[in-house]
Order: C-alpha cells, then sequence, then structure tokens
C-alpha cells in the first residue's frame, strides 16, 4: 500500500479547484490534485460545451494573472460588451462597457476549455501532482493532526490541508462534518447550444417571465447558448423532445428578436441554493460550488469561486510568508471572514431578482417594471451595481 504526503490537497479538479491548485503550486507550495474524471479533450471542429459560464472581467484578471487566460483564447471564447434585461419593452436596463471605459465586459466560455486551460498548466507544473481518475473512500485524521485520504485501490495521502473543491455535493464537506443552508428553488435551467443564421454579436441578453427567465449568450462563429428557465417537469419535457420540436417550443416561447436558430445540443439543471455553515476548519477549507451555490440568473457561480480562489491562495501564501501555521484554524478564518459575507450578499441579490420576477400578481409586475425603469435611469448607481457584478 503506498502512502503519499503533501502540503495541499485539493479535490476536485473543476473550473475553481484546478486555479486553486495552480495558484497555490505557483506560490511554492507542493499540491496533489485529486479528480474523479479528467476534462475532455478539445477539439475546434466540435460544436460547443453545453456547459457554458459567462466570465467576468474581473475573473479573467485572475486567470491572466495565472497564466491561463492565453490559453483559454487559444481554444475558444467570445467577448461581450452589452448586457441587456427586460420584462416590459419600455422597461429595458442597458449596461454597456462603455460606461466603465472598458473593453468589453467579460467573456462567453465553455466550461471544459476554462477546466482544459487549467489542467495543461496543472501537468506541466513540478510542484503539482495529479491523481486522476480516483476514487475516494474516506477522510480520517491522524496523530499528527494531518487529514489522511484514503482511495479506493488502497493508496493513501496525508496533507496538512485538504481544499474540498467538489463540487455542490462536496464529500469533504460531509466528512468534515460541515452543514449547509439549502433551498430548492423549484426551478430548472436547460441550457441549449443553438446555431444563429447570422454572427451572434456580443450582446448578452435576459427576458424576465414569471415561469423563468430566457436568456441568450452569444458564442463563437455562428454558435450562441440559450438559457431556459422553467418548472423541473417542463425542463424534462423540453429535454425529451427531438430537435425540431424543441426548435418550435424556443421560436414560440423566446422573444422575437432571437431570429431563427437551430438547436444542436441541450442539458438540464436543477436548481438549488446552498451555503455551507462555515467555510474552514483545522486543515480544511472549502471553495466553489463546494462552499455555496447560487441561482444562476445572473452568471455569478465560478466568478465567486474564483474571488474564493484567489483569497484563499493569498491567505495561504501570506501565512506562510510570515511563518504562520497556515493550515489552522486562525489563519483558515481570515479567508473565510473575506469569502463568506460577499458570498451570502450575493446569493441573497439573486433570490431576491428571483422571488420578485417569479410573481404574476399584477401589483408585484408593476412594481418590479417600475424597478427596472429606475434602475436603468440610475446613472452613478448603475454603474455601482455593474461594477459589483463584475467583482471590480
Ligand atoms: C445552468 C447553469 C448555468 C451557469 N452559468 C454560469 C455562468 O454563466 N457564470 C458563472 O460564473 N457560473 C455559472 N454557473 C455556475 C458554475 O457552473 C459553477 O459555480 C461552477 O461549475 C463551480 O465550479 P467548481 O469547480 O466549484 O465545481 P464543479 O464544476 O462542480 O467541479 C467539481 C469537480 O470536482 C470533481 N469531484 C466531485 N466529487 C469528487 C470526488 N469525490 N473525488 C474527486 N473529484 C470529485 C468533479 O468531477 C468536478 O470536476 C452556472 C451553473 C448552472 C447550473
Amino acid at each position: 500500500m503506498d502512502n503519499h504526503q503533501t502540503d495541499v490537497a485539493v479535490v476536485g479538479g473543476g473550473m475553481v479547484g484546478a486555479a486553486v491548485a495552480l495558484g497555490l503550486a505557483r506560490e511554492g507550495f507542493q499540491v496533489t490534485l485529486v479528480e474523479q474524471q479528467p476534462p475532455g479533450a478539445f477539439d475546434a471542429s466540435q460544436p460547443p460545451d453545453v456547459r457554458i459560464s459567462a466570465i467576468s472581467s474581473a475573473s479573467v484578471g485572475f486567470l491572466r494573472s495565472l497564466d491561463i487566460w492565453r490559453r483559454v483564447q487559444a481554444m475558444r471564447s467570445h467577448p461581450y460588451t452589452r448586457l441587456e434585461t427586460w420584462e416590459w419593452q419600455q422597461a429595458h436596463v442597458v449596461f454597456d462597457a462603455s460606461e466603465l471605459q472598458l473593453p468589453e465586459l467579460g467573456y462567453m466560455v465553455e466550461n471544459n476549455v476554462l477546466q482544459l486551460a487549467l489542467w495543461q498548466a496543472l501537468e506541466a507544473h513540478p510542484r503539482v501532482r495529479c491523481l486522476c481518475p480516483a476514487t475516494l473512500r474516506a477522510m480520517t485524521r491522524g496523530p499528527d493532526h494531518r487529514h489522511q485520504l484514503q482511495f479506493a485501490d488502497g493508496q493513501t495521502l496525508d496533507a496538512q490541508l485538504v481544499i474540498g473543491a467538489d463540487g455542490a455535493h462536496s464529500r469533504i464537506r460531509q466528512w468534515a462534518g460541515i452543514g449547509i443552508h439549502a433551498w430548492d428553488y423549484n426551478q430548472s435551467c436547460m441550457l441549449i447550444s443553438v446555431q444563429c443564421d447570422s454572427s451572434p454579436g456580443e450582446a448578452t441578453w435576459q427576458e424576465f417571465s414569471p415561469r423563468g427567465p430566457r436568456a441568450f449568450l452569444p458564442l463563437f462563429d455562428n454558435w450562441a447558448s440559450l438559457a431556459w428557465y422553467d418548472a423541473p417537469a417542463r425542463i424534462r419535457q423540453l429535454q425529451s423532445m427531438p430537435m425540431a420540436q424543441l426548435q418550435r417550443e424556443i421560436a414560440q416561447t423566446f422573444p422575437a428578436r432571437l431570429g431563427k436558430v437551430t438547436p444542436v445540443a441541450c442539458g438540464g439543471f436543477p436548481l438549488v441554493r446552498r451555503h455551507a455553515l462555515r467555510y474552514v476548519q483545522d486543515g480544511i477549507a472549502l471553495v466553489g460550488d463546494a462552499a455555496h451555490t447560487i441561482h444562476p440568473l445572473a452568471g455569478q457561480g465560478v466568478n465567486l469561486g474564483y474571488r474564493d480562489a484567489e483569497a484563499l491562495i493569498d491567505v495561504l501564501a501570506t501565512a506562510r510568508g510570515y511563518g504562520e501555521r497556515w493550515y489552522s484554524a486562525p489563519v483558515l478564518k481570515r479567508y473565510q471572514h473575506r469569502r463568506q459575507p460577499d458570498n451570502f450578499l450575493m446569493q441573497s441579490g439573486m433570490d431576491l431578482f428571483y422571488a420578485g420576477f417569479s410573481n404574476s400578481l399584477t401589483p408585484v409586475k408593476v412594481l418590479r417594471n417600475l424597478g427596472l425603469m429606475a434602475a436603468q435611469r440610475a446613472g452613478v448607481l448603475k454603474r455601482q451595481a455593474l461594477r459589483y457584478a463584475l467583482g471590480l
């Protein structure tokens, strides 16, 4: 039976875990990345990954600091410069990159492309070891206070710090005995890859309806992604349709400005809000979806994960620089203090939108559309809201 030692074990090599692992290795930590399945290979002739993320300009800055962004751009990404949202036509809110003197608000990136770009850098890094595919069986705490990960093939890994980046159903969170607050939105989201008749441009838009938003995300060439939020039963029904029937449903449901699109692939995602009661304890830290999941209507999930990643890397590197026990609870709590209130605020903001726009009572409808009209005219406040959403 093999026993390995590492400074940091990052469990989960998704978009967030892979970034944390790379950032810590660049700061001089010995990192072992544990992932159950590797990202799929990239093929430029293939249609886009169904899972798309709107990456804010702050996240692009973080990925640049890891020297990852050029790898993403060498594969595929698409800038968006304008964001429009409305329910009634006369109550449009428009955010434009020029309002903040930015070249773009962010980029649409396929999840697989982003993960792969990070993995390419991880695999070339001398301080990173990737255990993949790996099947974890348990996590225990040894007499030296280190955590030990036990694998199905009998191997073990001892780590000063275990970072749970293993997504919404995190085993690390469960094994550490960290509870969550959670509720089901009773809504699902279907992402649909479509081909447009012409270039999709650089504007992303979202129309609110009481059943849920309908959103358009422009991609490379003539590709785009549609996000259709609706009751879980309706999304299941849409998912089981042949593409020709789905195309008719899209034409009936999405606003006319979409034009003619041809759906090629789709995937459904149930929506649940979760927030870990704490992000850290001695030798353990949670990041990304392992710590929090959020309604995706404003595309914030992975962007919050990158704010976590940046904060955790900074706290650990600074503490080690001062000779502190960087894996101890008092140090890790600095990370929790920096991130938990911000994640809570963003979750609550999204919930307010979700609750406000899921109601079909006329007075509520009038109020929320008045709110949108006011937002459009709010000048400085509107720019502040945009800055916050972009993480600037
Ligand atoms: C419909 C939808 C649309 C979204 N759109 C956006 C958007 O536009 N912008 C945005 O910022 N966010 C968006 N999000 C949210 C975003 O997808 C998530 O926040 C993001 O994927 C979280 O990344 P993560 O790395 O924390 O977790 P995950 O992506 O879940 O990755 C977890 C990783 O851990 C691995 N893993 C799990 N268990 C184990 C185990 N036991 N052992 C080893 N490995 C394990 C998994 O294989 C996976 O690779 C959206 C979400 C949904 C559902």
